[in-house]
C-alpha cells in the first residue's frame, strides 16, 4: 500500500466566474502590493497521518517540503515521504521550537506549517517564526494568545456579541469564592482548567458538596498538564451538544463560515466521529451559528483557518461559545467533504497573502450541493477497557477501496509501529453520501472492510455506533454512550463457522510449516493413523465485555488434501474443502451451506479472524510447561499496567489493607492520565514500580499478598 493510496484529498472545486470576482474585488482592496511571499518550500512541524496530509497538499502544488522525526519516528510514514528529513532527537523533541526554526532557515523554507496539537497554538513560538522571516501557517500569534485562555476569550467574545456559557470566568481564584459562583450558577457546574485542552484539567460537580473537592481534582490535573491551574466555573449543560464552525478569514477582512461540524459522539470529552451537516439543526439556528462565528473570528483579527466551538443545549435549543481553536482540526476533511476545498490550500494561500478562494455564498452553494459528510476516527485502543489507548506493531492491515466518497487519512502501514509515545490514532476514515443515512450506512460498509490485527482498535464499537438506532435518527448529544452503553458493548456471540475458519487456519499454517506446530497453539495431535492431520483446539472468547469468556473446543480431521471434518460440541462441519493464502492470511473454505473467506492473522497469544466484515479475537490458552519454558512469573496475585505506561503516583504502601476500587496507581500514558484500582480487598505485600518508572505492558505493579 502506497501512501498516495492512504491519502485521497478531494480536489478543490475549479474557480468559478463568481470566484474570480472575489478576487478582482480583493485585489481592489491592495492584494497585489501586499501579497507576501510565495510558499515554495515548507516544513511541517508535525507527525503522522497530519504530517502527511499537508505534504500531500504540498506536493499538488509543487511546494518542496521539509519533515521532522523523533528516534521512536524515524521510521515511520511521515519521516519517509520527503528527502529532506530531519531527526530532532528524543520523544518530545516535536515540541523544541527554537530547534525547529534553526532548520527551516537553513533549509531555506519560507514557512512552518504545525498540523494540529504541539506547536500548532503557542503563541510564543508563531511570533518567534515571524521574527526569524519564516511564515507561520496560522493565525497572527495575538489571536492565539487571546484564544488560548478560556477566560480571556470568553471576555472577547461577551463584547462582540457571541452568546457564552452562564458562569465565572474572572481572576479570582480563591476556593469559597469560586463556591459562591458556583452557587449563584446552581448545580451541576463545570469546573475547567483556563488553558485546558482535550478533556483535561475538567470536572463536573454535581452539589455544593462535591464542589471543593472536584475544584482541587481539576486545578492538580490542570498543573500537571498545562502548568496553570487557573479554572473558570460554567453551567453544566446536561444534554449537550458539540457543534463547531469551521471559518476561514484572509488578511482583507474576508471572513467566512465553511459549515459546521456536530461532534458530539464522544468519550472522555474527547472525539470519535464527526459530521456535517448537523443532523436536526434548525436552518435558522444553523445560519446564526455561522454568522456568531464569523463575528468572533473577526473579533480577534482572525487570518487563516480556525474553529468556533459551541455547546449546543438539546433541551431550549440554545448555543454557547465554548472556545475558538486556532488552527486546523483533526475533523477538517469533514468539512472539505461537504464544501469540494482542500483546506490546507486554503490556509497557505492566505498564509502568502491571497485573498479567500471563495465567497460565502459561493461556499455555501458548495454545501447545498455536497451532500453529508462523516468521520470515524480509527484509534489503537480498547474500548471494552474504558478507551484505555493500545500500541503496538500493525501485523495486518486492509484498509476499504478509496473512491470520490471514501476518503482515509492514514499515519500507518502494514508493519509499523503505532508507539506509546504518542497518539494512538491510526487513521481516519471519512465518508460522503447524498443524504445522513446514506453517508452512515457508507461509512458502516468501509468499516467492515477495514480490517487491523496488533494493537486492540475501536474499529467494532464504530461499527456497533453506525448500527445504533438512535444514531441512525440523528439524536446525537456527548452523552451519548454512555447512555447507549448496553446496546453498545454487548457481548458478540462467536459463531460456530468463525472457530471452524480459524481452526482450519491453524492446521493449514501447520502444514505449511510441514507438519510442525508453528503457531504456539495449544493443540494436541490426536492421532496420525494416516499421514492427515488431526487436531484438537481450544480458544478463549475475549470480545466481551468483561474480558476473557469462556473456552471453546473445536476438533478438525483431514480427510483429503484440502477436505477436512470440523466438529464444534454437537455440530458437525463435513467434508468442507479448504485452503489458505499464506500472503494475504485467506482461508477460503467451502462449508456445506456457504463459502466463507475469513482472514485469519496470529499476534503472538491472540488470533484474530476478520469474517463478514465482523472482527473476532481469540486468545489462545498457553499450556503450563510453555508458561515455564518462556520463565513466565506468576503474576495472579498482581495487579498489572494495562498498557505500557509511566507511573505518575502511587497511593498504597506495602502492608496498607485495601477496598476493592481503591485508588492503587495512578498512571500516564498516551497523554491520559488513569487511576489503576485494586481488583479485590486485600493486604498489599509490594509495591512493584515507584513513581517515574516505565512499564511495559502486563508488568506487576502492586502484588497482593496471599489469602
Ligand atoms: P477541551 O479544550 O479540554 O477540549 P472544551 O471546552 O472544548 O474542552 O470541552 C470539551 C467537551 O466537554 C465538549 O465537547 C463537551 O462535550 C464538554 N463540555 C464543555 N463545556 C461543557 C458544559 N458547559 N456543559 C456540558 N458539557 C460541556
Amino acid at each position: 500500500m502506497t501512501i498516495s493510496s492512504l491519502l485521497r484529498i478531494t480536489p478543490r472545486l475549479a474557480p468559478t466566474a463568481a470566484h474570480r470576482t472575489v478576487r478582482t474585488v480583493s485585489s481592489v482592496s491592495g492584494t497585489n502590493s501586499t501579497k507576501q511571499k510565495t510558499l515554495d518550500s515548507i516544513l511541517i512541524a508535525n507527525r503522522g497521518e497530519i504530517a502527511l496530509r499537508v505534504g500531500q497538499t504540498a506536493a499538488e502544488h509543487g511546494i518542496r517540503v521539509t519533515t521532522l522525526y523523533t528516534d521512536p519516528d524515524s521510521r515511520s510514514q511521515h519521516a519517509l515521504s520527503s528527502p529532506f528529513a530531519f531527526n530532532l532527537g528524543s520523544v518530545s523533541a516535536y515540541l523544541d521550537g527554537d530547534r525547529i526554526i534553526e532548520i527551516a532557515k537553513k533549509e531555506g523554507c519560507r514557512g512552518i506549517h504545525p498540523g494540529y496539537g504541539f506547536l500548532s497554538e503557542n503563541s510564543a513560538f508563531a511570533r518567534k517564526c515571524t521574527e526569524a522571516g519564516i511564515v507561520f501557517i496560522g493565525p497572527p500569534w495575538k489571536a492565539i494568545e487571546d484564544m488560548g485562555d478560556k477566560s480571556r476569550s470568553k471576555e472577547i467574545m461577551l463584547a462582540a456579541g457571541v452568546p457564552c456559557v452562564p458562569g465565572y470566568h474572572g481572576h479570582n481564584q480563591d476556593p469559597q469564592f469560586l463556591e459562591t459562583e458556583a452557587d449563584k450558577i446552581k448545580y451541576p457546574v463545570l469546573i475547567k482548567a483556563i488553558k485546558g485542552g482535550g478533556g483535561k484539567g475538567m470536572r463536573i460537580a454535581s452539589s455544593k458538596a462535591e464542589f471543593q473537592a472536584q475544584l482541587e481534582s481539576a486545578k492538580s490535573e490542570a498543573m500537571n498538564s498545562f502548568g496553570d491551574d487557573n479554572v473558570l466555573i460554567e453551567k453544566y449543560i446536561t444534554t449537550p451538544r458539540h457543534i463547531e464552525v469551521q471559518v476561514f478569514a484572509d488578511k482583507y477582512g474576508n471572513c467566512v463560515a465553511l459549515g459546521e461540524r456536530d461532534c458530539s459522539i464522544q468519550r472522555r470529552h474527547q472525539k470519535i466521529l464527526e459530521e456535517s451537516p448537523a443532523p436536526h439543526l434548525p436552518d435558522t439556528t444553523r445560519k446564526d451559528l455561522w454568522a456568531k462565528a464569523r463575528s468572533a473570528a473577526l473579533a480577534v483579527g482572525y487570518e487563516g483557518a480556525g474553529t468556533v466551538e459551541f455547546i449546543f443545549d438539546n433541551d431550549s435549543g440554545e448555543f454557547y461559545f465554548m472556545e475558538m481553536n486556532t488552527r486546523l482540526q483533526v475533523e477538517h476533511p469533514v468539512t472539505e467533504m461537504v464544501t469540494g476545498q482542500d483546506l490546507v490550500h486554503w490556509q497557505i494561500l492566505v498564509a502568502e497573502g491571497s485573498p479567500l478562494p471563495l465567497t460565502q455564498e459561493q461556499v455555501e452553494e458548495n454545501i447545498a450541493r455536497s451532500g453529508h459528510g462523516i468521520e470515524a476516527r480509527i484509534y489503537a485502543e480498547n474500548p471494552n477497557q474504558g478507551f484505555i489507548p493500545d500500541s503496538g506493531r500493525l501485523i495486518h492491515v486492509r484498509t476499504p477501496a478509496t473512491t470520490e466518497d471514501v476518503r482515509i487519512d492514514a499515519g500507518f502501514v502494514e508493519g509499523d509501529e503505532v508507539s506509546a509515545h504518542y497518539d494512538p490514532m491510526i487513521s481516519k476514515l471519512i465518508v460522503r453520501g447524498k443524504t445522513r443515512e446514506e453517508a452512515i450506512r457508507k461509512l458502516g460498509a468501509a468499516l467492515e472492510q477495514y480490517e487491523v490485527a496488533g494493537p486492540v482498535t475501536n474499529i467494532e464499537f464504530l461499527k456497533a455506533l453506525c448500527r445504533s438506532p438512535d444514531f441512525i435518527d440523528g439524536e446525537v448529544e456527548t452523552g451519548y454512550i454512555e447512555k447507549h452503553r448496553e446496546e453498545l458493548f454487548a457481548p458478540k456471540p462467536i459463531e460456530d463457522e468463525v472457530l471452524a475458519q480459524v481452526a482450519l487456519a491453524c492446521l493449514h499454517r501447520d502444514s505449511h510449516s510441514a507438519a510442525r506446530p508453528s503457531s504456539g497453539v495449544s493443540g494436541s495431535a490426536i492421532g496420525f493413523a494416516s499421514s492427515y492431520m488431526q487436531r484438537q483446539l481450544s480458544f478463549i472468547e475475549s470480545t466481551g465485555p468483561n474480558g476473557d469468556g469462556q473456552t471453546l473446543h473445536v476438533r478438525v480431521q483431514q480427510i483429503a488434501d484440502q477436505t477436512f471434518n470440523v466438529e464444534i460440541g454437537e455440530r458437525v462441519f463435513e467434508q468442507v474443502e479448504s485452503r489458505m493464502d499464506p500472503v494475504s492470511h485467506i482461508v477460503t473454505s467451502f462449508f456445506p451451506h456457504t463459502r466463507l473467506d475469513t482472514t485469519v492473522v496470529q499476534d503472538e497469544d491472540t488470533v484474530i479472524a476478520f469474517q463478514r466484515g465482523v472482527q473476532y479475537r481469540l486468545a489462545v490458552p498457553r499450556a503450563k510447561w510453555m508458561e515455564k519454558a518462556l520463565g513466565m512469573k506468576d503474576v495472579a496475585n498482581s495487579v498489572l499496567a494495562p498498557m505500557p505506561c509511566k507511573i505518575l503516583r502511587v497511593d498504597v504502601q506495602a502492608g496498607d489493607l485495601v477496598e476493592k476500587d481503591q485508588p492503587l496507581v495512578v498512571i500516564e500514558s498516551m497523554k491520559m492520565e488513569t487511576v489503576i484500582r485494586s481488583p479485590q480487598q486485600g493486604k498489599i505485600a509490594r509495591i512493584v514500580h515507584k513513581e517515574g518508572d516505565q512499564c511495559k505492558s502486563g508488568t506487576p505493579l502492586v502484588e497482593f499478598a496471599e489469602e
